[in-house]
């Protein structure tokens, strides 16, 4: 192919041809085309952008560049939720088996944490034996037995995103929207899915800081699901405060079975429960997303996913003894320090980028790709937004490696917090749907 003249019609806001696209994911995920070519058509796309049908063009033929897994023929829909990224945000972990629970197959997989956005594999990760990295074979059978897997991409699948997202990252080309759009729901297709319900953050901690970013994402990965055949919703979520109560990635997954449990935080019990009721709906097994939010309510309050969760990790190698005896712990880290409130009145605001980076600094986040983790650092205990203190009462919890690194955390933490007389309204976590 000519891959010049390629570059150079994009670079002329000209639309290329749907072949000329699957040729040159074909020919670039086999290394027949040099990294720097790649890297101009990318910036010529970031400048340029990309229609409708040549992102849904790019979205599949990045899909078809490794495998696409394959179930066998079974009543129950094969689902899954994707989220932008935040910071708390643990959503997966309890939706995972609430969804199996509720008749669902889902093949969840996730990713790692960059930067301060935490992933569902680096939670994982902290539980005692718990396996991420699984063969195709196995996902597909852990499906159809338990209901649920949340693994690791394998290497066979999806090759071209790995590829291209690299290229992204060192050439200044990862905030363009066809790109990031295709980038996901390539991922997301290539689990061969009825239905996807996405969570798109804005605010601080947001890969997309104002809600009109967010929308613009939103509504463009919709339409391209729905293009490419999978059942597509978007809900637009709050990222100015970290989700739930705890940060971090043991901690995560301490607050993950507590939801389970029908304990703990308003607002991570909230999302769990929508985004399930949404795929009730989507799926046509809920009438109402009222109705479907019943059902999904009174599944969780059976104890049902909680068992489900224990089956999951289990079939991925969780020794079960390890990790109950790890939830019985108040902290797993060598060192506790709170940060207390120096006047009473209401939580005003709790940054959650400024928690974001105190944690990944304390060693619970990456730098780098191959940045090593401390899975058992994090914040906890953290005052909400409405919430009322009192002088000297807490609010938050650091988890740390040693005393020098709890108290420069403790000392950053004070300016994530805000606390006013009165008692401002609440901001609605859950903003608008985009179907
Ligand atoms: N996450 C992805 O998987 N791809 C992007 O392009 C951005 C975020």
């Amino acid at each position: 192919m000519n891959f010049l003249s390629l570059i150079e019609n994009k670079r002329e806001g000209k639309i290329l041809a749907p072949e000329q696209i699957q040729e040159f994911i074909r020919e670039f995920t086999a290394g027949k085309i040099p990294d720097y070519q790649m890297a101009a058509l990318l910036m010529a796309i970031y400048f340029r952008g990309l229609d409708t049908a040549e992102t849904t063009t790019l979205t599949l033929a990045m899909r078809d560049s490794g495998d696409v897994l394959k179930f066998p023929k079974d009543k129950r829909p094969l689902v899954d939720k994707h989220s932008t990224g935040g910071i708390g945000d643990k959503v997966s972990l309890s939706l995972a088996p609430l969804l199996a629970c509720l008749g669902f197959r889902v093949p969840m997989i996730s990713g790692r944490g960059l930067g301060i956005t935490g992933g569902t594999l680096d939670k994982l990760d902290s539980i005692p034996g718990f396996k991420t990295l699984l063969p195709v074979e196995k996902i597909i059978a852990q499906v159809q037995k338990v209901g649920c897997v949340i693994c690791g991409q394998t290497d066979k699948m999806v090759p071209a995103d790995k590829k291209i997202y690299a290229l992204r990252d060192a050439s200044g080309t990862v905030p363009s929207i066809p790109l990031i759009a295709a980038s996901i729901l390539s991922k997301k297709l290539a689990e061969n899915l009825d239905a996807l319900i996405l969570d798109v953050k804005f605010g601080s901690a947001a890969f997309m800081q104002t809600k009109t970013d967010a929308r613009k994402l939103a509504k463009a990965m919709v339409a391209l699901g729905n293009q490419c055949g999978t059942n597509t919703r978007a809900i637009l979520t709050d990222m100015n405060t970290p989700l739930g109560c705890a940060a971090g990635n043991w901690l995560e997954v301490k607050e993950s079975v507590e939801c389970l449990e029908n304990k703990g935080a308003n607002d991570l019990r909230e999302l769990v429960i929508d985004s399930a009721a949404h795929l009730l709906v989507q799926t046509r097994k809920a009438k109402s997303l009222a109705a479907a939010r019943k059902l999904a309510e009174d599944c969780l309050n059976s104890g049902k996913p909680r068992a489900k969760w224990d089956e999951m990790i289990v079939a991925q190698g969780a020794d079960l003894k390890a990790f109950n005896r790890k939830l019985t712990l108040a902290s797993t880290a060598k060192m506790v320090v709170e940060l207390k409130s120096e006047m009473a009145g209401y939580v005003s605001k709790c940054d959650a980028r400024i928690i974001g980076e105190v944690i990944r600094d304390l060693g619970g986040g990456r730098f780098t790709k191959d940045s090593a983790i401390n899975y058992d650092v994090g914040v906890d205990q953290i005052a909400k937004p409405g919430e009322r203190v009192e002088k000297s009462g807490t609010l938050c919890r650091v988890h740390a490696a040693d005393s020098v690194q709890a108290r420069n955390a403790v000392v950053w933490l004070k300016t994530a917090f805000e606390i006013s007389a009165k008692c401002l309204a609440k901001t609605p976590l859950v903003v608008v749907t985009i179907r």
